[in-house]
């Protein structure tokens, strides 16, 4: 019987992962989603989280932007606006996107900020931060 998945983890401009896992968590749009070898098909949206990858005691993790996971019985395929390895996470970059987000959404009365992209790089940078921190 199967252990492993293979996974796969990509955003438009580069792999981030490619390997297997025992087990795979990810941040679901209706909440979690863990994904063991043989689950059934499935295909979900992903919101801005953190992928988990378990192999024996070690667990791996990864902050991801919006996208789309799809699960076959002995492979899982997730597509991100972006991924970073929790390591390869620069600590100092996100905390100024968390910044500059913070003063635009301030400075919203004035109607020249488009809101939705600042709240939006607010979350990354906020989940960024987060992951980073469990790593
Ligand atoms: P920034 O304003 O710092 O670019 P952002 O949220 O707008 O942040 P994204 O558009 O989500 O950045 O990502 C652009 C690229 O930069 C992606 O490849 C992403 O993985 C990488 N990236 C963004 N922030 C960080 C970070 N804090 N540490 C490492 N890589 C990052």
């Amino acid at each position: 019987m199967t252990k492993t998945l293979k996974v796969e983890i990509a955003s438009p401009d580069r792999q981030i992962y490619s390997g297997e896992a025992e087990m795979l968590v990810a941040p679901g749009v209706q909440g979690e989603l863990g994904v063991l070898p043989r689950h059934t098909h499935l295909m979900a949206a992903l919101q801005p989280g953190e992928i988990r990858l378990t192999n024996g005691k070690q667990v791996e993790c990864y902050a991801i932007s919006s996208g789309f996971i799809e699960v076959c019985p002995d492979k899982v395929l997730v597509l991100a606006d972006a991924a970073e390895a929790a390591v390869d996470i620069s600590v100092e970059r996100a905390k100024r996107a968390l910044e500059r987000a913070r003063k635009r959404l301030q400075e919203k009365q004035g109607g020249e900020v488009d809101f939705g992209r600042a709240r939006l790089a607010l979350m990354r940078a906020i989940n960024r931060l987060k992951v980073s921190e469990g790593k």
